[in-house]
C-alpha cells in the first residue's frame, strides 16, 4: 500500500510577489558535493580505478537509455545519447584526468570536476550557440560521472527542464537568469536574505521567490506539488487536491502590469500630502518584462545594474552590443533620465572561473571600480558605449564602490579620455553628461564632503553601506537581525552623505532596498532625500505611502530618530508611525 506523504506548510522570507503552483525540482549544490582531498601515493592506483569504473558504469547506463530510447522514441533522441557517449568516452580527456590525479595526488572527483570546469568555462562563454550547447551537454554527462564518484546528486542547472519550481540552498544571480530563461515558475531557497543579489534579480524578473525556508531542500522532494505565495513567503508542499485546484483556477500568469499596479496610481511622480514632489525612479537589472510599463508611466531609471548583461551573456559584450542595449533603453525611457552604473562585478556577481585567485572574502575584495581598473579595455569600452548612448542627454553615469578620492579622480580621468577619443572620432555624445558615485562604502560616506565636490550627484547604496558598516554579510540569513540600514551607525553615514550633497548643491538619491521600504521612506524624506530609486515591485506601495504623509511630519520623524540609540527603538518608532497612518 502506498502511503500518501503529508502536506507541509513552510514559511520563509518573501522576496518577489506572485502566487503560483508547480512541480518541485530540488537542486543540490556542486560545491557541497565535491570535496578536495589529498591522497597518499599508495592510493593513486585505487583512485584511478574508481574513476575508470565511474566512467564505465555511466557509459553502461547511457547506452541502456540509448537503446531504450531508440526503440521507443526513435532517431533524434537516441542520437542525443550517442553524443553523450562520445563525450563520456573521450580517451584523450580521460587520460588527461588520470595524469592529473597522478600529478596532483588529489581525489578523482575533484580532479575530474576541475578538468571539466576548465573545458566548459571556455565553451560556456563562446559566441557560438553550438559551443554553449556543447558546454551544457558536457556538464550533464560529467555530473553523472561525479555522482557515481561521490554517491550524491550534483547541480546542473544548465540541463534543467522548463516550468519547474526550483528549490535549493542558494542560487547565484547567473543561475537565476538561467532559470528565468527556462521559464522557472518560482524559486525557493533555504538561505539568503531579502537583499541578496539573487533576490534582487529574481524580483526584477518577476519570479515569485521565497528565501530562507529552513530545510526546504530536505523537506521538499523533486516531483512534489507545490503552491508558492511570494507575497506572504509561504510554501505548501503536497497540497490537498482542493487547494491545488483552487490555486490553479486563481492563477493566470501574473503580468508585469498587474504586478506593478502602476495603472492604479492617480498620478506620477507622487507628492506628499502637503504637496512636496518626490522624484521616484526604478532600479533595473536587465531590460525585461517591466520596461514597457515603466516607460509608459514615465518612470525614470535611477539605477541600471549593467553587470547583469555580463552575467546573462557569460562574457563582456562588445562596445557595439553594449551601445545597442544602452541606446535602446535610453530611447525607450526618453525624456526620463536613466542612470547607468558601470559594471559592479565581483562578490557574488561573477562567474567563478573568472578569478584566478580564490577570494576568501569576495565582498571585501576585487569588486566594482577596483575590478574595472584592472580591466582597462573592458571599462573603457563600456564608458564609450554609455557615452555614445547619451546623445539625447537623458543618460547619467554612476560609478560603483568608490572608496576614496584617488579612485574617483582616476575614474574621472578615464572617462575624460574616453570622451576625448569620441570627440576625435567625431562621435556625438552628451558633453555635459552627469557623473555620479555610489555611496556604499563607509570610507566614501565619511569623506563624502570631498567626493561631492567632484561629481554631479550621489547615490546612496544602503545595501552595501549597511553590510560594510555593520560587518554583516547581506546574503547571510543568520545575520538578518544585524544587517539593517536603520542601524544608527548607518543612518549617521547616510546623513553625512546627504549633507555633503546639500552643501555642494548636488542631488542625492537612495537606491538601496531601503528606498522602497514603506517604514523607511518617511525617515529618508525627513532626512532630506527627494529622490528614491527602488525595485519596480515597490513603486506602487511607495507612491501610495508618499501621498499620505506630510513632509513637515517627516522632518520631525528624522529629528526624533536622530536622538535614538538603538536599531530596535528606531524600528519600533517607525512602525508605530506607519500603523498610525492606516
Ligand atoms: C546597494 O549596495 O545598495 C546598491 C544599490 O547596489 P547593489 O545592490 O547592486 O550592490
Ligand atoms: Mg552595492
Amino acid at each position: 500500500m502506498v502511503v500518501a506523504k503529508k502536506t507541509l506548510n513552510l514559511d520563509g522570507i518573501p522576496v518577489c510577489p506572485g502566487l503560483t503552483f508547480g512541480v518541485a525540482r530540488v537542486v543540490y549544490s556542486w560545491e557541497q558535493t565535491i570535496e578536495e582531498r589529498d591522497i597518499e601515493e599508495s592510493e593513486v592506483e585505487n583512485e584511478i580505478f574508481r574513476f575508470k569504473k565511474a566512467v564505465e558504469d555511466s557509459l553502461t547506463e547511457i547506452r541502456k537509455w540509448r537503446d531504450s530510447a531508440g526503440r521507443r522514441i526513435g532517431g533524434p533522441v537516441a542520437r542525443i545519447f550517442e553524443s553523450q557517449i562520445m563525450i563520456a568516452s573521450d580517451r584523450e580527456f580521460l587520460n588527461s584526468v588520470i595524469e592529473r590525479i597522478k600529478e596532483t595526488r588529489k581525489n578523482a572527483e575533484y580532479v575530474y570536476s576541475m578538468e571539466v570546469e576548465k573545458t566548459i568555462s571556455a565553451l560556456r562563454i563562446s559566441r557560438d550557440q553550438y559551443m554553449r550547447q556543447m558546454a551544457a551537454d558536457i556538464e550533464g554527462v560529467s555530473s553523472r560521472i561525479i555522482r557515481r564518484l561521490t554517491g550524491q546528486s550534483v547541480r546542473h542547472i544548465g540541463q534543467a527542464a522548463q516550468d519547474y519550481i526550483y528549490v535549493g540552498k542558494l542560487f547565484t544571480p547567473a543561475e537565476v537568469m538561467s532559470l528565468y530563461e527556462r521559464k522557472v515558475k518560482a524559486i525557493i531557497t533555504t538561505s539568503g536574505g531579502a537583499n541578496s543579489h539573487m533576490a534582487l534579480i529574481a524580483r526584477s524578473l518577476l519570479i515569485p521567490t521565497v528565501v530562507g525556508v529552513p530545510q526546504a531542500d530536505i523537506k521538499i522532494e523533486t516531483g512534489d506539488r507545490l503552491i508558492v505565495d511570494g507575497d506572504k513567503g509561504t510554501v505548501i508542499v503536497r497540497p490537498s487536491q482542493q487547494d491545488w485546484n483552487e490555486t490553479r483556477k486563481k492563477k493566470a500568469r501574473v503580468t508585469a502590469r498587474q504586478l506593478l499596479k502602476l495603472d492604479d496610481l492617480p498620478y506620477f511622480p507622487p507628492k506628499t500630502a502637503d504637496n512636496i514632489e518626490i522624484d521616484v525612479a526604478a532600479n533595473i537589472n536587465l531590460p525585461g518584462p517591466v520596461d514597457e510599463v515603466l516607460a509608459e508611466r514615465r518612470v525614470g531609471i535611477g539605477l541600471y545594474r549593467t553587470e547583469f548583461i555580463y552575467l546573462q551573456n557569460g562574457k563582456f559584450p562588445s562596445e557595439e552590443k553594449q551601445f545597442n542595449i544602452y541606446d535602446s533603453v535610453a530611447r525607450r525611457y526618453y525624456p526620463r533620465p536613466i542612470v547607468i552604473r558601470t559594471f559592479d562585478l565581483g562578490s557574488d556577481k561573477y562567474y567563478k572561473n573568472d578569478h584566478s585567485v580564490k577570494e576568501k572574502n569576495p565582498a571585501l575584495g576585487w569588486r566594482g571600480i577596483r575590478a574595472a581598473f584592472d580591466m582597462p579595455a573592458v571599462f573603457k569600452s563600456q564608458l564609450r558605449a554609455i557615452l555614445k548612448a547619451s546623445s539625447r542627454k537623458n543618460v547619467k553615469i554612476l560609478l560603483p564602490m568608490i572608496s576614496d578620492i584617488v579612485e574617483l579622480k582616476k575614474a574621472l580621468r578615464i572617462i575624460k579620455r574616453a570622451m576625448a577619443e569620441l570627440s576625435k572620432e567625431k562621435v556625438k555624445f552628451d558633453n555635459d553628461i552627469k557623473i555620479g558615485i555610489m555611496i556604499e562604502v563607509p570610507s566614501a560616506a565619511v569623506t563624502a564632503h570631498e567626493l561631492a565636490k567632484r561629481v554631479s550627484f550621489l547615490s546612496i547604496g544602503s545595501n552595501d553601506l549597511a553590510q560594510y558598516t555593520l560587518a554583516a554579510d547581506r546574503d547571510n540569513q543568520k545575520l538578518a537581525k544585524i544587517f539593517n540600514p536603520l542601524h544608527p551607525a548607518v543612518l549617521h553615514l547616510i546623513e553625512i552623505a546627504i549633507e555633503a550633497a546639500r552643501n555642494n548643491d548636488i542631488p542625492v538619491t537612495v537606491c538601496g532596498e531601503m528606498s522602497g521600504d514603506i517604514l523607511t521612506i518617511p525617515l529618508l524624506i525627513g532626512m532630506g532625500v527627494k529622490q528614491l530609486s527602488m525595485n519596480p515591485s515597490k513603486l506602487f506601495g511607495a507612491c501610495k505611502l508618499i501621498g499620505r504623509i506630510k513632509y513637515s511630519d517627516t522632518v520631525n520623524i528624522a529629528r526624533k530618530v536622530k536622538q535614538m540609540k538603538t536599531l530596535r527603538q528606531i524600528e519600533a518608532f517607525l512602525l508605530e508611525y506607519n500603523m498610525a497612518l492606516k
